[in-house]
Protein backbone atom coordinates (compact mmCIF):
# COMPACT_ATOMS: atom_id res chain seq x y z
CA UNK A 1 0.00 0.00 0.00
CA UNK A 2 2.47 2.58 0.92
CA UNK A 3 4.85 1.72 -2.09
CA UNK A 4 1.36 1.91 -4.29
CA UNK A 5 1.32 5.53 -2.37
CA UNK A 6 4.98 6.41 -3.41
CA UNK A 7 4.18 5.00 -7.10
CA UNK A 8 1.14 6.98 -7.34
CA UNK A 9 2.73 10.45 -5.55
CA UNK A 10 5.52 10.10 -8.10
CA UNK A 11 2.94 9.74 -11.21
CA UNK A 12 1.50 12.57 -10.54
CA UNK A 13 4.43 15.04 -9.47
CA UNK A 14 6.61 14.09 -12.64
CA UNK A 15 4.04 13.46 -14.75
CA UNK A 16 4.87 9.99 -15.35
CA UNK A 17 1.34 8.41 -17.01
CA UNK A 18 2.99 5.20 -17.23
CA UNK A 19 3.67 4.98 -13.77
CA UNK A 20 0.29 5.86 -13.14
CA UNK A 21 -1.00 3.05 -15.78
CA UNK A 22 0.51 0.58 -13.50
CA UNK A 23 -1.67 1.32 -10.44
CA UNK A 24 -4.44 -0.26 -10.07
CA UNK A 25 -7.97 1.72 -10.58
CA UNK A 26 -11.52 1.77 -11.52
CA UNK A 27 -12.96 3.44 -14.35
CA UNK A 28 -16.58 3.29 -13.30
CA UNK A 29 -18.51 6.00 -15.29
CA UNK A 30 -17.58 4.91 -18.94
CA UNK A 31 -20.26 4.58 -22.25
CA UNK A 32 -18.76 1.45 -24.26
CA UNK A 33 -19.61 3.06 -27.43
CA UNK A 34 -17.80 6.13 -26.49
CA UNK A 35 -15.05 4.97 -23.77
CA UNK A 36 -12.26 4.69 -26.66
CA UNK A 37 -9.53 6.83 -27.16
CA UNK A 38 -8.57 8.15 -30.94
CA UNK A 39 -5.58 5.92 -31.12
CA UNK A 40 -7.48 2.63 -30.90
CA UNK A 41 -10.54 4.14 -32.77
CA UNK A 42 -8.03 5.21 -35.13
CA UNK A 43 -6.33 1.70 -35.75
CA UNK A 44 -9.94 -0.24 -35.80
CA UNK A 45 -11.58 2.69 -38.32
CA UNK A 46 -8.25 3.96 -40.28
CA UNK A 47 -10.55 4.96 -43.14
CA UNK A 48 -12.88 6.89 -40.71
CA UNK A 49 -12.10 10.95 -40.11
CA UNK A 50 -13.12 11.68 -36.90
CA UNK A 51 -13.59 15.33 -36.03
CA UNK A 52 -12.92 16.76 -32.53
CA UNK A 53 -15.25 17.75 -30.14
CA UNK A 54 -15.44 21.44 -29.79
CA UNK A 55 -16.12 22.72 -26.13
CA UNK A 56 -20.05 23.78 -26.28
CA UNK A 57 -22.92 24.55 -23.45
CA UNK A 58 -25.15 23.45 -25.37
CA UNK A 59 -26.05 19.41 -25.17
CA UNK A 60 -26.86 19.88 -29.05
CA UNK A 61 -23.59 19.97 -30.13
CA UNK A 62 -22.70 16.78 -28.41
CA UNK A 63 -25.49 15.13 -30.08
CA UNK A 64 -24.41 16.55 -33.51
CA UNK A 65 -20.47 15.21 -32.36
CA UNK A 66 -22.67 11.43 -32.02
CA UNK A 67 -24.43 11.72 -35.02
CA UNK A 68 -21.69 12.62 -37.53
CA UNK A 69 -19.03 10.50 -35.64
CA UNK A 70 -20.50 7.58 -34.55
CA UNK A 71 -23.82 6.87 -35.91
CA UNK A 72 -22.52 5.83 -38.80
CA UNK A 73 -20.84 3.08 -37.54
CA UNK A 74 -22.79 1.63 -34.88
CA UNK A 75 -25.74 0.76 -37.39
CA UNK A 76 -23.89 -2.54 -37.84
CA UNK A 77 -23.31 -5.18 -35.27
CA UNK A 78 -19.59 -5.71 -36.47
CA UNK A 79 -19.46 -1.75 -35.74
CA UNK A 80 -20.81 -1.77 -32.21
CA UNK A 81 -19.04 -4.56 -31.02
CA UNK A 82 -15.98 -3.17 -32.43
CA UNK A 83 -16.14 0.23 -30.71
CA UNK A 84 -16.74 -1.57 -27.26
CA UNK A 85 -14.14 -3.43 -27.79
CA UNK A 86 -11.76 0.00 -28.47
CA UNK A 87 -13.06 1.32 -25.17
CA UNK A 88 -11.96 -2.36 -23.51
CA UNK A 89 -8.35 -2.05 -24.98
CA UNK A 90 -8.12 1.66 -24.29
CA UNK A 91 -8.41 0.90 -20.70
CA UNK A 92 -6.18 -2.04 -20.35
CA UNK A 93 -3.65 0.40 -22.26
CA UNK A 94 -4.77 2.81 -19.40
CA UNK A 95 -4.05 0.08 -16.65
CA UNK A 96 -7.81 0.10 -15.57
CA UNK A 97 -8.26 -2.35 -12.87
CA UNK A 98 -12.04 -2.41 -13.30
CA UNK A 99 -13.85 -0.80 -16.32
CA UNK A 100 -17.87 -0.31 -15.71
CA UNK A 101 -19.69 0.45 -18.81
CA UNK A 102 -22.65 1.03 -19.80
CA UNK A 103 -24.04 -0.59 -23.14
CA UNK A 104 -27.22 0.13 -24.32
CA UNK A 105 -30.30 -2.15 -24.59
CA UNK A 106 -31.40 -0.76 -27.65
CA UNK A 107 -29.34 -2.49 -29.52
CA UNK A 108 -31.16 -5.50 -29.27
CA UNK A 109 -33.67 -3.23 -31.66
CA UNK A 110 -31.10 -1.82 -33.70
CA UNK A 111 -28.75 -5.07 -34.93
CA UNK A 112 -29.78 -8.66 -32.85
CA UNK A 113 -33.35 -8.73 -34.62
CA UNK A 114 -35.11 -8.56 -31.23
CA UNK A 115 -33.17 -11.28 -29.78
CA UNK A 116 -31.64 -10.42 -26.61
CA UNK A 117 -29.70 -13.99 -25.71
CA UNK A 118 -27.55 -13.37 -28.78
CA UNK A 119 -26.30 -10.15 -27.48
CA UNK A 120 -26.08 -11.24 -24.12
CA UNK A 121 -24.17 -14.29 -25.91
CA UNK A 122 -21.81 -11.45 -27.50
CA UNK A 123 -21.37 -9.59 -24.35
CA UNK A 124 -20.17 -12.55 -22.15
CA UNK A 125 -17.67 -13.69 -25.44
CA UNK A 126 -15.97 -9.99 -25.22
CA UNK A 127 -15.65 -10.48 -21.80
CA UNK A 128 -14.16 -13.78 -21.59
CA UNK A 129 -11.77 -12.34 -23.69
CA UNK A 130 -10.34 -9.78 -22.01
CA UNK A 131 -11.12 -11.75 -18.58
CA UNK A 132 -7.11 -11.86 -17.56
CA UNK A 133 -6.51 -7.84 -18.34
CA UNK A 134 -9.27 -6.42 -17.19
CA UNK A 135 -12.27 -6.67 -14.29
CA UNK A 136 -15.18 -5.71 -16.81
CA UNK A 137 -18.43 -4.95 -15.42
CA UNK A 138 -21.39 -3.92 -17.63
CA UNK A 139 -24.09 -1.61 -16.59
CA UNK A 140 -27.37 -1.61 -18.91
CA UNK A 141 -27.72 1.56 -20.37
CA UNK A 142 -31.41 3.18 -20.54
CA UNK A 143 -31.12 6.15 -22.76
CA UNK A 144 -33.42 8.65 -21.11
CA UNK A 145 -34.89 10.15 -23.88
CA UNK A 146 -35.04 7.23 -26.45
CA UNK A 147 -37.01 4.98 -23.83
CA UNK A 148 -40.41 3.94 -24.47
CA UNK A 149 -42.75 1.89 -22.18
CA UNK A 150 -42.70 -1.00 -25.16
CA UNK A 151 -39.25 -1.43 -24.26
CA UNK A 152 -40.10 -2.73 -20.38
CA UNK A 153 -39.85 -6.22 -21.59
CA UNK A 154 -36.59 -6.30 -23.48
CA UNK A 155 -35.31 -4.54 -20.79
CA UNK A 156 -36.53 -6.93 -17.73
CA UNK A 157 -35.50 -9.54 -19.97
CA UNK A 158 -32.01 -8.39 -20.12
CA UNK A 159 -32.06 -7.57 -16.03
CA UNK A 160 -33.12 -11.48 -15.47
CA UNK A 161 -30.21 -12.27 -17.54
CA UNK A 162 -27.48 -12.13 -14.67
CA UNK A 163 -24.69 -10.40 -17.52
CA UNK A 164 -25.38 -6.84 -15.72
CA UNK A 165 -24.04 -5.60 -12.71
CA UNK A 166 -25.57 -2.30 -12.50
CA UNK A 167 -28.20 -0.69 -14.56
CA UNK A 168 -27.75 2.71 -15.42
CA UNK A 169 -29.96 5.86 -17.39
CA UNK A 170 -27.87 8.07 -19.74
CA UNK A 171 -28.98 10.58 -22.22
CA UNK A 172 -30.96 13.81 -21.84
CA UNK A 173 -31.69 14.57 -17.97
CA UNK A 174 -34.27 17.05 -18.98
CA UNK A 175 -35.97 14.85 -21.22
CA UNK A 176 -38.51 12.65 -19.22
CA UNK A 177 -39.63 12.47 -15.22
CA UNK A 178 -37.53 10.42 -13.09
CA UNK A 179 -40.68 8.00 -11.82
CA UNK A 180 -41.13 6.59 -15.54
CA UNK A 181 -38.27 4.41 -14.47
CA UNK A 182 -39.45 3.09 -11.07
CA UNK A 183 -40.43 -0.35 -12.18
CA UNK A 184 -37.37 -1.28 -13.93
CA UNK A 185 -35.39 -0.06 -11.11
CA UNK A 186 -37.39 -1.85 -8.64
CA UNK A 187 -37.03 -4.80 -11.00
CA UNK A 188 -33.32 -4.28 -11.20
CA UNK A 189 -32.84 -4.01 -7.10
CA UNK A 190 -34.83 -7.48 -6.63
CA UNK A 191 -31.78 -8.79 -8.92
CA UNK A 192 -29.29 -7.13 -7.11
CA UNK A 193 -28.05 -4.53 -9.75
CA UNK A 194 -26.27 -1.89 -8.82
CA UNK A 195 -28.92 1.13 -9.56
CA UNK A 196 -26.85 4.11 -11.03
CA UNK A 197 -28.38 7.07 -13.17
CA UNK A 198 -27.06 10.08 -14.77
CA UNK A 199 -28.73 13.48 -12.79
CA UNK A 200 -27.71 16.60 -11.36
CA UNK A 201 -25.46 17.31 -14.60
CA UNK A 202 -27.75 19.43 -16.15
CA UNK A 203 -30.65 19.29 -13.66
CA UNK A 204 -31.15 20.45 -10.35
CA UNK A 205 -30.03 19.13 -7.07
CA UNK A 206 -33.41 18.56 -6.41
CA UNK A 207 -33.49 16.31 -9.51
CA UNK A 208 -30.18 14.19 -7.27
CA UNK A 209 -32.61 13.66 -4.49
CA UNK A 210 -35.59 12.28 -6.84
CA UNK A 211 -33.59 10.21 -8.54
CA UNK A 212 -32.31 8.68 -5.78
CA UNK A 213 -35.35 8.23 -3.58
CA UNK A 214 -37.48 7.09 -6.42
CA UNK A 215 -35.16 4.50 -7.82
CA UNK A 216 -33.02 3.73 -5.13
CA UNK A 217 -29.48 4.75 -6.28
CA UNK A 218 -26.29 3.47 -4.94
CA UNK A 219 -24.84 5.33 -7.47
CA UNK A 220 -25.31 8.42 -8.83
CA UNK A 221 -23.37 9.35 -12.03
CA UNK A 222 -22.21 13.17 -12.16
CA UNK A 223 -24.56 14.23 -9.34
CA UNK A 224 -22.22 17.65 -9.25
CA UNK A 225 -25.49 20.56 -8.61
CA UNK A 226 -26.02 18.83 -5.27
CA UNK A 227 -23.53 21.27 -4.22
CA UNK A 228 -26.33 23.92 -4.27
CA UNK A 229 -28.46 21.73 -1.46
CA UNK A 230 -26.83 20.94 1.47
CA UNK A 231 -30.10 19.31 3.04
CA UNK A 232 -30.12 16.82 -0.51
CA UNK A 233 -25.93 16.52 0.48
CA UNK A 234 -26.75 15.37 3.63
CA UNK A 235 -29.66 13.28 2.51
CA UNK A 236 -27.09 11.13 -0.18
CA UNK A 237 -24.56 10.95 2.94
CA UNK A 238 -26.83 9.32 5.32
CA UNK A 239 -28.09 6.99 2.29
CA UNK A 240 -24.43 6.57 1.28
CA UNK A 241 -24.34 7.08 -2.79
CA UNK A 242 -21.39 7.23 -4.50
CA UNK A 243 -20.68 9.88 -7.31
CA UNK A 244 -18.84 9.17 -10.18
CA UNK A 245 -17.79 12.56 -11.36
CA UNK A 246 -16.03 13.21 -14.76
CA UNK A 247 -14.42 16.31 -14.43
CA UNK A 248 -13.09 17.25 -18.39
CA UNK A 249 -16.38 16.11 -19.56
CA UNK A 250 -18.08 18.36 -17.32
CA UNK A 251 -15.71 21.43 -18.12
CA UNK A 252 -16.39 20.35 -21.53
CA UNK A 253 -20.04 20.99 -21.78
CA UNK A 254 -19.55 24.04 -19.66
CA UNK A 255 -21.37 22.68 -16.98
CA UNK A 256 -18.54 24.22 -14.67
CA UNK A 257 -16.29 27.74 -15.14
CA UNK A 258 -13.42 25.81 -14.89
CA UNK A 259 -11.42 22.67 -12.94
CA UNK A 260 -10.42 25.07 -9.65
CA UNK A 261 -13.66 25.81 -8.84
CA UNK A 262 -15.34 22.02 -9.90
CA UNK A 263 -18.23 20.70 -7.45
CA UNK A 264 -15.94 17.23 -6.40
CA UNK A 265 -14.09 19.60 -3.82
CA UNK A 266 -17.10 20.41 -2.06
CA UNK A 267 -18.72 17.09 -2.60
CA UNK A 268 -15.44 15.19 -0.78
CA UNK A 269 -14.96 17.70 1.86
CA UNK A 270 -18.32 17.02 2.77
CA UNK A 271 -18.15 14.00 3.25
CA UNK A 272 -19.82 12.18 -0.24
CA UNK A 273 -18.12 9.44 -1.47
CA UNK A 274 -16.91 10.29 -5.08
CA UNK A 275 -14.53 8.19 -7.89
CA UNK A 276 -12.87 9.89 -11.05
CA UNK A 277 -13.84 8.86 -14.34
CA UNK A 278 -13.61 9.79 -17.79
CA UNK A 279 -16.91 9.53 -18.97
CA UNK A 280 -16.45 9.65 -23.20
CA UNK A 281 -12.58 9.35 -23.98
CA UNK A 282 -13.69 9.51 -28.07
CA UNK A 283 -14.87 12.70 -27.28
CA UNK A 284 -13.05 14.39 -24.48
CA UNK A 285 -9.72 13.11 -25.03
CA UNK A 286 -9.33 12.97 -21.82
CA UNK A 287 -7.72 9.52 -20.34
CA UNK A 288 -7.95 9.14 -16.37
CA UNK A 289 -4.24 9.59 -15.82
CA UNK A 290 -5.74 13.14 -17.39
CA UNK A 291 -8.32 13.59 -15.03
CA UNK A 292 -6.13 13.05 -11.78
CA UNK A 293 -3.22 15.32 -13.13
CA UNK A 294 -5.68 18.25 -14.11
CA UNK A 295 -7.39 17.75 -10.65
CA UNK A 296 -4.02 18.13 -8.77
CA UNK A 297 -2.46 20.71 -10.72
CA UNK A 298 -5.27 23.11 -10.48
CA UNK A 299 -5.10 22.23 -6.46
CA UNK A 300 -8.78 20.73 -6.34
CA UNK A 301 -6.99 18.02 -4.44
CA UNK A 302 -3.62 16.87 -3.19
CA UNK A 303 -1.93 13.55 -3.81
CA UNK A 304 -3.07 12.23 -0.60
CA UNK A 305 -6.65 12.64 -1.24
CA UNK A 306 -6.25 11.72 -4.89
CA UNK A 307 -4.88 8.19 -3.53
CA UNK A 308 -7.57 7.87 -0.95
CA UNK A 309 -10.37 8.68 -4.28
CA UNK A 310 -8.32 5.72 -6.62
CA UNK A 311 -8.48 3.14 -3.92
CA UNK A 312 -12.08 4.04 -3.45
CA UNK A 313 -12.53 3.51 -7.16
CA UNK A 314 -11.85 -0.20 -6.31
CA UNK A 315 -14.45 -1.60 -3.67
ZN1 LIG B 1 -21.94 9.67 -18.68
Amino acid sequence: MQNDFNIFKTSILENNKELFNNLPKGDLHNHALLGSNRNFFSLKFPQFNLEHFTQNEDITSLTNFIKNNIIKISTTKQGQLTLFECTILTAINDGISILEMSVDYRLVYEVYDNQSEKYIHDLIKIKEKYKDKIKIHYDLGISRNAYKIEHDAIIMELIDSTIFNGIDIFGDELSKPIYIFKNIYKHAKKRNLKRKAHVGEFGTAYDVYEAIKTLHLNVVQHGISIINDEKIMKYAKNKNVQFNVCPISNLKLCRVEDIKSHPIKKMYEYGLKVTINTDDQLIFENSLFDEYSLLFNEKVFSIEQLNEIRINSLD
